[in-house]
């Protein structure tokens, strides 16, 4: 059969998208790579900027949305896609690791971003052992111990502020004086009596003993001087790298990977579209990333019937 749109990634961007598109009653399926829907959302502890809940864990957000789109039908299926392509007659080919190929009218990208590396050494070794990009996943192993998170931007920032609740010391590292993080997030830091600033100071080395973390060497980029911090975990919260790798043969991508849309989230081949983090777009928050999701379904809708 060939689907109106296959949307690929089920994240909030993917689950908005499901639910415009079952009210839109398009002829629809949404691909899920780990088998779950929500995405980061689901690795955030709370969430206090989704209008309508003052606080809300990630996971019951993403298990609202999931159920509000299975409730309108939606269709989810669990595979990773290994590639798409445009035929001759419009129609987009996309074949999943089980084999199975999708054909569509049109499709939206939903694949999100994944975390960004420091590339020093003793990241990639010692992932898992000390070094982590998911507060909210690993905090509980570092209970009263110092940890250190890198990074100047909200991310960092929660990630901070949860993890002063559970240890001892938490050091913020930034490479900068200035915090790309929201003013309230940063009062908030400043405000925690175990949580230290290193600005203008970047990580050098994770360096271990046995196998676990056990210090941190730093740079003052300023005066070049070097320092090493006794802790027994590094958080790392650089940003985001797109998840464009599939769409970046068929359509143009940014320099940093994320895919050139157009406000109504249109890519430059027509019929695909993208949605949430994995867009160029100036605000990267689930309130934009649902927004689009609506938006992208809207406008396919006048593309189909074109
Ligand atoms: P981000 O805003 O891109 O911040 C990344 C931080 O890491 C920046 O401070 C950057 O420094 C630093 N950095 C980047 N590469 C580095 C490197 N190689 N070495 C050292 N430091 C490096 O990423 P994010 O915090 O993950 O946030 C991503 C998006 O999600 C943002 O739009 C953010 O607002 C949004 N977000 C929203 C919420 C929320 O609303 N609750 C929560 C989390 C994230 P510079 O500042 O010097 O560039």
């Amino acid at each position: 059969m060939t689907y109106d749109l296959v949307i690929i990634g089920s994240g909030p961007a993917g689950l908005a998208a499901a639910i415009y598109a079952a009210r839109a009653e398009l002829q629809f399926v949404v691909l899920e790579k780990a088998g779950v829907s929500g995405g980061q959302v689901l690795l955030t502890y709370e969430i206090n900027n989704y209008p309508g809940f003052k606080n809300i864990s990630g996971f019951d957000l993403a298990t609202a949305l999931r159920e509000h789109a299975e409730s309108l039908g939606s269709n989810f299926v669990s595979c990773e896609v290994n590639s798409i392509t445009r035929e001759r007659d419009k129609t987009y080919h996309i074949s999943c690791d089980n084999g199975t190929e999708y054909v569509s009218k049109a499709v939206i990208a939903c694949t999100g971003a994944d975390h960004k590396r420091l590339g020093i050494p003793g990241e990639e070794e010692l992932a898992g052992a000390g070094v982590s990009y998911c507060a909210t996943c690993d905090g509980a192993f570092f209970k009263k111990k110092t940890v250190a998170v890198i990074g100047g931007g909200d991310t960092a920032f929660e990630d901070a502020l949860y993890l002063s609740r559970l240890c001892e010391k938490v050091y913020i590292i930034h490479r900068r004086s200035l915090f790309r993080a929201a003013g309230s997030l940063v009062s908030l830091a400043r405000r925690a009596q175990n949580i230290e600033f290193l600005t203008d100071t970047v990580p050098t080395e994770i360096c271990e003993t046995d196998g676990s973390v056990t210090s941190l060497k730093v740079k003052n980029v300023n005066s070049g001087a070097e320092s090493s911090i006794d802790l027994s975990g590094v958080f790392i919260a650089i940003g985001m790298r797109p998840n464009s790798e599939l769409f970046s043969q068929i359509t143009e991508c940014n320099k940093e990977g994320f895919i050139i849309t157009s406000s109504d989230c249109s890519t430059q081949m027509p019929g695909l579209y993208a949605a949430g983090d994995v867009r160029t777009k100036d605000l990267r928050q689930i309130v934009t990333a649902v927004a689009d999701g609506a938006v992208a379904v809207s406008s396919l809708v006048k593309y189909l019937s074109d």
